[in-house]
């Protein structure tokens, strides 16, 4: 492989770091390095400068003035997941954190990172191998290749790829919004229409703009969210990416019937998946398992599979009814 020389430069204010990649065409931004620095090794992205952000004053955690927690970009994934504020009040997400990476690489990584990190498919890492999101037109070699682990929700012709974020999954059930800045502004964007799907544009992955910064994200009170959980189902307990996993937060009231309904699924979308259908389908019927199981159909109806993950639709059904079975019993 050919080295590239790479820039480097070290922001020390938001809007040194906006100017800096705003005004450079083949720049990006580097947090906590933990997937770009593979990235950029393995000949996928490749930058000619990369504007560091980790001196910026992006690794708060403070509560809102409507009762939420704004929570910095450059959090990191360790102090986000063990703050009592986190644990108490959304401990869905505090567990999604945990299971979401290694101790090391949770150390590192960063909130805003974690929004932004590109897929785990391996033809997207082997620059030898036909894919659209890394080289769009080229072709998807998952399609007919090795892809017992893509998406079987959401995804197109031009690509299966799975969103691989833990946490995006609890963000996107608790309706948190994406707060950034950029040369044209400030923004915010709700974490569902933060990540897009592939369709014919595989390779445009966010709506940010080049030169756009993640500074924060919102994530707004519920009090639901206090008996929130996520169970990641994977190949191995250590450390590993969800083949299925799940985010819910159910209330049942006093008749027994579903009164509040959150629920995501990881594991299963070509983007982290709010399991609408499901929480329509539920939302005032009682709370029994054959409900549980009709909602799962629902949400998994649209499934499109191959010979390789068919497994998962009826993995996802099942941990689906395991799980909201569990929290009513
Ligand atoms: Fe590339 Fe997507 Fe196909 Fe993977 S599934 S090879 S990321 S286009």
């Amino acid at each position: 492989m050919t080295m590239r020389p790479v820039s480097f430069f070290r922001a020390s204010s938001i809007d040194d770091a906006v100017a800096a990649v705003s005004g450079h065409p083949d720049s990006a931004f580097l947090a906590g390095g933990t997937t770009e620095i593979d990235l950029l090794r393995l000949g996928v992205v490749q930058p000619s400068l990369l504007v560091d952000v980790n001196d910026l004053p992006l690794t708060y955690l403070e509560d809102t003035d409507d009762g939420g927690v704004r929570i910095g970009a450059m959090a990191r994934m360790t102090d986000v997941a063990r703050a009592p504020r986190i644990v108490e009040r959304y401990p869905g997400m505090s567990q999604a954190l945990l299971l979401g990476a290694s101790e090391q690489l949770r150390n590192m990584a960063s909130m805003g990172g974690n929004m932004c990190q590109r897929t785990r498919c391996s033809y997207f890492r082997d620059p030898t191998s036909a894919c659209n999101k890394r080289e769009p037109g080229s072709g998807c070699a998952a399609l007919t290749g090795v892809n017992r682990g893509h998406a079987i929700l959401g995804t197109s012709e031009q690509c299966i790829a799975t969103h691989p974020s833990d946490v995006a999954v609890a963000l996107v059930a608790l309706d948190a919004v994406v707060r950034t800045i950029g040369p044209d502004g400030t923004r915010s964007v709700p974490v569902e229409d933060f990540f897009l799907r592939p369709e014919d544009t595989p390779n445009v992955e966010h709506p940010l703009a080049h030169g756009e910064l993640i500074v924060a994200i919102d994530v707004p009170d519920l009090p639901l969210a206090r008996t929130s959980r996520y169970v990641k189902h994977r190949d191995r307990a250590s450390y590993e990416f969800a083949l299925v996993s799940v985010f819910s937060a159910m209330r049942v009231d006093d008749a027994g019937n579903v009164a509040e309904l959150r629920l995501a699924l990881g594991g299963v979308g070509t983007v982290p998946w709010r399991a609408h259908r499901a929480e329509q389908s539920l939302i005032g019927r009682p709370a029994t398992p054959e409900n549980f199981a009709a909602a799962a159909d629902a949400e998994l109806a649209d499934a499109r599979t191959t010979p390789m993950n068919e497994f998962k639709v009826a993995f996802a059904k099942r941990a689906i009814v395991r799980e909201l079975s569990e929290v009513t019993s």
